[in-house]
């Protein structure tokens, strides 16, 4: 018998292996989803086994024995796998990446796949300072012995709820002998759990209609669009369809983008629903993830809730799959490694699965709504708050014709003096942090540039820095131009500029910004949110990070700032992306019992996409932006791969590109479109290009994609020189 590995290596190939002879650990045997260690060269790398087969295309000879089985059960079960495998054939990658990117990282080296949970005891001396007062200066010390006190054997996870940071004064009560702990395994929760902890609202009709109709589909493949702004009530939907698929026993796996998992939203899950609900995102410690992972191998989770990655978490018999924010840039992996849609491989699960699906979103993807008008996906609105057109008073406000302040226009600085006086709060948004996207010399025209990219410095004022929003380049920043000794100035604005000029138009009203320099760790967002929530800050300075799943009930006043940004990108998806942004933001306006209202500046009032957008909102302009799709052959009407390169020099990545297009066979049909470099061309030190690959129909390019990339691989190239293949990629640059 012949063991087939997939190692995590760029080796698009599984690997053949002896099963080892004497087990030392019954029941841990070779079997697809069981990770192994193997030899391998002179390393010992951690794979999974694939297959098992009679016989391996090696001589026998050259087999080399499995050192180790590590699980007696697998960790990838054959649904997972058989997903794993479709992945790597279609993005076209290797199946040991795949497969690696489904196991958390201390999975990968070798970490028990066991539920064990980790216990906090006081130790004799620990309750003796208790007593005494050994420990009265050291509070949060002292704090966290009391609670071990008063609860021993308290799990890890207790702790995280009950404390921000407990890891720290736990150390030093573990170094100091007054604390210690225990692994033991998870005791599975009684079976006489409720279900439901909490209940919600009662439905609306078209919330219990769109329950109903989801409800109805189970045990069979349905995608559903739930269509419906931020707060038309869509998680409300998504509790009930999980609810149901509990009563039946199911499970159920619910994705969101990486920013969208805020602890509300958590939260709202661990309220209403009594089970195990594990929580897999990025922001995780790597033992934080592997604790949530193991939930899942041991079943013992019956709703996981996660980022990207979770699509392939092992998640038996399930019964429905959510995706909310379908349209969420943050589901496709695009900068490194394996490529792929976590949207599109969750309907694929779904669809081996036989269970339904729903795609929650107010403004969906421009492919999501094509499959609607095609048939393939059935809609449910929530049309409750106006559809999805834009609250009533929508305005342009044309910025050739008014004095403009520091990015902000007359009128919108009237209107923000109205809604403030009425009471209300006002949220402008820019998508730009920092302070000034450009320093600039007074005298000799000199620009801070980045020297590792082809882009300017950002001015970070208060943090007296430069930095450069692509590379991470860090600096100080020039009190003169280093070039001939005059003055700087800082040209155009950010989020931290908006913030300086509007607490001297408005010095009596509290502002807080929202943006990636604001919100850094864990905790940050949440005392932000709840500063607007409260109603304590009246104006609200934010970022893309606005528009993401807060409900901000007293804003009546939303400004978008620089519309402009994006509508002649020459990225075809760029118009898309400023549609849903737009609506996004302006549907953080009016929320409450007030009635909102939404400007938004713009140096061309006559665009096309703007025109339609106000008139018709978001239904109307996608509508437009589908024709456009179709008469240009660009997604959903085409299928696009492409082939990307980068060097230390541009030539170097080009001329790869080049060598590789002359390499490929395509019929008539496909497109090759290219060389050509990235719009960015230069990013972090290095040169990138691409190559298009356009097909009206799906099957033919990915026939041709297999034999093409094994000829790619054989191109002799620089040692600088990388590449890679994105397919359906998201960002065209
Ligand atoms: P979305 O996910 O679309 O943003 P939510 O489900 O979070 O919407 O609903 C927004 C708010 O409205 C929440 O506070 C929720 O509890 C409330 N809500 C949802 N459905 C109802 C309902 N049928 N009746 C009353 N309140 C509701
Ligand atoms: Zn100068
Ligand atoms: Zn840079």
């Amino acid at each position: 018998m012949v063991v087939r590995v997939a190692l995590d290596t760029p080796l698009r190939r599984l690997f053949d292996y002896l099963p080892v002879r004497d087990f030392d650990r019954p029941g841990h045997e070779p079997r697809p989803g069981v990770r192994v260690r193997v030899p391998f060269g002179r390393q010992r790398l951690i794979g999974v086994v694939h297959s098992l087969a009679t016989s391996s295309e090696l001589p026998a000879e050259k087999l080399k024995p499995l050192l180790e089985v590590i699980d007696a059960e697998p960790v990838l079960d054959a649904a997972v796998m058989e997903l794993l495998e479709f992945a790597a054939a279609y993005y076209h990658h290797s199946i040991g990446e795949v497969m690696a990117a489904a196991l958390p990282k201390l999975a990968r080296t070798g970490a028990t796949a066991q539920l064990l949970i980790e216990r906090w005891f006081p130790t004799g001396p620990g309750l003796a300072a208790l007593a005494g007062d050994e420990l009265k200066r050291a509070r949060r010390q002292r704090e966290l012995l009391e609670t071990l006190r008063d609860a021993p054997g308290i799990a890890s996870e207790v702790l995280a709820e009950r404390f921000d940071d407990w890891r720290t004064p736990m150390r030093a009560l573990v170094q100091r002998g007054f604390a210690s702990s225990a692994e033991t395994p998870h005791e599975p929760p009684a079976s006489d759990t409720p279900l439901l902890r909490g209940t919600g609202p009662a439905l609306s009709g078209e919330q219990a209609a769109a329950v109903a109709a989801i409800d109805g589909a189970a045990g069979r493949f349905a995608p559903f669009l739930l269509y419906g702004i931020t707060g038309s009530g869509k998680t409300e939907v998504y509790l009930h369809a999980v609810e149901h698929a509990l009563r039946r026993r199911k499970r159920a796996l619910v994705l969101v983008p990486e920013i969208g998992l805020t602890p509300q939203l958590v939260g709202r899950f661990r309220e209403r629903f009594g089970v195990t609900v594990a929580v897999l995102h990025s922001g995780l410690t790597d033992s934080e993830r592997l604790a949530a992972w193991r939930e899942c191998v041991a079943g013992s989770a019956r709703i996981v809730l996660g980022t990207r990655s979770a699509v392939f978490a092992p998640v038996a018999d399930l019964g429905v799959v959510i995706v909310d924010e379908e349209h969420d840039a943050s589901f496709k992996q695009h900068e490194s490694g394996f490529r792929y849609s976590a949207r599109d491989l969750a309907i694929l699960r779904s669809q081996k699965a036989q269970v339904p699906i729903v795609l929650g979103s107010a403004t969906p993807s421009l492919e999501t709504l094509q499959n609607v008008e095609t048939g393939r996906f059935t809609r449910l609105s929530l049309p409750r708050r106006a559809g999805q057109a834009l609250p009533p008073r929508a305005a342009v406000i044309d910025l050739r014709e008014h004095a403009v302040r520091a990015g902000i226009a007359t009128p919108a600085v009237e209107a923000m003096q109205r809604h403030l006086a009425d009471g209300g709060q006002v949220l402008v948004y820019i998508n730009r942090r920092g302070y000034s996207p450009t320093l600039a010399c007074t005298a000799c025209g000199w620009i801070a540039p980045c020297r590792d990219c082809d882009a300017r410095l950002t001015v970070h004022l208060a943090a007296q820095r430069l930095r450069c929003h692509h590379c991470g380049a860090d600096a100080p920043l020039p009190a003169s131009c280093p070039q001939c000794g005059y003055a700087v100035r800082h040209v155009g604005q950010g989020t931290e500029r908006v913030e300086e000029t509007l607490a001297q138009l408005f010095p009596a009203m509290p502002i807080v910004r929202l943006d990636r320099d604001v919100v850094r760790k864990r905790g940050d967002l949440e005392s932000v949110v709840s500063r607007i929530a409260s109603g304590e800050a009246r104006i609200l300075v934010g970022t893309q990070m606005v528009t993401k799943g807060h409900d901000f009930p007293s804003v009546t006043l939303v400004v978008v700032l620089n519309a402009d940004q994006g509508l002649f990108s020459t990225d075809f998806r760029a118009p898309e992306r400023v549609a849903q942004t737009i609506i996004q933001v302006a549907g953080r306006a009016g929320r409450g019992a007030k009635p909102g209202e939404v400007m938004i500046q713009t140096e061309y009032p006559g665009h096309p996409l703007l025109k339609s957008l106000l008139a018709e909102g978001y239904d109307g302009f996608a509508r437009a932006a589908l024709a456009e799709r179709a008469a240009a052959s660009w997604p959903p009407f085409a299928h696009v791969a492409a082939l990307r390169a980068s060097a230390g020099a541009l030539a170097t990545a080009t001329d790869f590109l080049r060598q590789a297009r002359q390499l490929a066979r395509v019929p008539r049909g496909i497109k090759l479109l290219g060389p050509a470099p990235a719009a960015m061309a230069k990013r972090a030190g290095r040169y990138h290009a691409q190559l298009l690959l356009e097909s009206r129909e799906r099957a033919p390019l990915h026939r041709v994609l297999d034999p093409w990339l094994v000829e790619v691989e054989g191109i002799k190239a620089p040692r600088d020189l990388r590449w890679s293949l994105d397919v359906d990629p998201l960002e065209l640059f």
